[in-house]
């Protein structure tokens, strides 16, 4: 049962051939056996999976099926649950339990998800390899005796959907923490365009650029999972009303004449990537024309310098935001002489180093004196990628690039804060445009490891690129079914 998808888990729950219980309980049970090792689950919840599955089966019985009814998800610890711990996976929030739920995993509720648990990610979603959970790394299985990073921040997830811990699931991607992750681990992330899903709920790191996207093993599975989270929310001021209707199957964008310019941005031609990289993408790049697409080369002269940009606004954004935890309202508290002792030695003992360098560089570039240079001159850059890329969809109507530059790392690979940032090369651009993209697998790596690739597109065009992602899928045809992965 683990190695189905969602979309062939689905059926056999309406058909009555398995149940939610007998699906929810394989599940559990594989939690069990693995969960330890791939430490890709701070918090499980057994006990409310068994009853969200019953209910499931009730509602199926009785002819009541929701969406997803029945469908076992792990869902990234960045949003709050009620009743349920939820700790960002920070020191500052280990003990946090919160008195209210979440726009997208109410909306996973609603459509009849059962709750496997609370997937593990870096600490406040800051980093690449989720190596800065206060709870540890999670791991990925593929060539598990290696003890490879599963990506980061959304870590966790990809660790326990690559490895029939789960499903599907949820991811948030700031910078690439969907994307990425996906990339190295043989799955199908997105970040779709922002806005389409509500941040209500979700422990904020940079408000302007946090976008919750689905985690899956294929692109319907993973195009099922954000018909469920996309919408508009009241609560989030930043919710989008531009209705995205999503039907899965997906159908074909290209083949039987159909016309579609694809393009490939001329400055990351001179990237340094691996070779293997480089051919599966060219391979793909090939399939494509093959199928009818026009391949036409586009530019998007600052491309090179989001990654700048980028770690200017994230952190200035994430300074703000996490100056919420001073122990007063919630989270740790750590008594001093007096309040503002308190203050100091909660957040000395609360936050990591990572989030706290992020906290310093942010309130760094945001003074009075260094706000001009860098602040200001940050979001001008954004502006004018944006501007680029909406130039760029005059000429074309989907961009295809990679999704990084190698397969996955050994855990303990020893790296400097700066080449961690260097990952996100190929992911920060769109955040910072707000744009959606999707990273699918291209194929497996001469190591055996699997690389990703993605499809971009122009605000709310989401569709179409699932649409192009699943030609891609198609072609690369990798197998990421757990027990393959695994051996067992
Ligand atoms: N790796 C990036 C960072 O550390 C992206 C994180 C994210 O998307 N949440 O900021």
């Amino acid at each position: 049962m683990i190695d189905l998808t969602i979309t062939e888990a689905l059926k056999k729950l309406q058909s009555g051939e398995i149940s939610a219980t007998e699906l929810t309980r394989a599940h559990l049970d594989r939690i069990e056996k693995y969960g330890d090792e791939l430490n890709c689950y701070i918090t499980r919840t057994p006990e409310r999976a068994l009853a969200d599955a019953a209910a499931a089966d009730e509602r199926i019985k009785n002819g009541t099926a929701r969406a997803l009814d029945g469908i076992p998800i792990a869902m990234k610890d960045l949003f709050a649950t009620k009743g349920i711990r939820t700790t960002a996976a920070s020191h500052m929030l280990e003990n946090f339990v919160p008195e209210y739920e979440s726009t997208i995993s109410q909306k996973f509720i609603d459509a009849g998800t059962v709750l496997l648990g609370k997937s593990n990610l870096d600490e406040f979603a800051m980093g690449t390899f989720s190596k800065t959970s206060y709870f540890g790394a999670p791991i990925s299985p593929w060539q598990l005796e290696r003890r490879l990073n599963a990506g980061g921040s959304s870590g966790g997830t990809t660790s326990a959907v690559a490895s029939g811990l789960a499903m599907g699931g949820t991811g948030t991607d700031t910078g690439g923490s969907i994307r990425f992750p996906c990339s190295i681990t043989g799955l199908v992330g997105v970040k779709p365009t922002y806005g389409l899903c509500s941040r209500w709920g979700c422990v904020a790191f940079a408000s302007s650029l946090d976008t919750p996207g689905p985690i899956a093993r294929t692109v319907d599975d993973a195009a099922l999972l954000l018909s469920v989270m996309a919408g508009h929310d009241a609560k989030d001021s930043t919710s989008s009303n531009v209705k995205t209707e999503i039907s899965v199957p997906l159908q074909p964008i290209l083949g039987d004449g159909k016309k579609l310019r694809v393009g490939i941005i001329k400055e990351f031609n001179d990237v340094k990537i691996s070779e293997d990289m480089k051919n599966l993408f060219e391979k793909r790049v090939a399939d494509l024309k093959s199928l009818g697409a026009e391949i036409v080369e586009v530019s998007i002269p600052n491309i090179l310098d989001a990654l700048a940009a980028y770690y200017v606004i994230a952190p200035a954004e994430a300074s703000s935001n996490l100056a919420r935890y001073d122990g007063v309202r919630y989270g740790l508290r750590v008594e001093g002489s007096d309040i503002y002792d308190t203050f100091k030695k909660t957040r000395a003992a609360g936050f990591g180093d990572e989030v706290k360098r992020r906290m310093i560089i942010g309130t760094a570039v945001l003074s009075s004196s260094s706000y001009d240079v860098y602040f200001m001159q940050a979001a001008r850059v954004r502006r004018m990628i944006a501007d680029s890329f909406n130039r760029a969809f005059d000429e074309c109507d989907l961009i295809v690039c990679p999704s990084g530059a190698n397969t996955a790392l050994p855990l303990d690979s020893d790296l400097t804060p700066l080449e961690y940032y260097a990952l996100d090369l190929f992911t920060v651009a769109m955040n910072l445009a707000g744009i959606p993209a999707v990273s699918v697998p291209c194929g497996l790596a001469s190591n055996n490891l699997p690389l990703g690739m993605q499809v971009v597109g122009k605000m709310f065009d989401d569709v179409r690129v699932l649409q192009l992602a699943k030609h891609i899928e198609q072609f690369a045809n990798i197998d990421n079914r757990p027990t393959k992965i695994m051996g067992k």
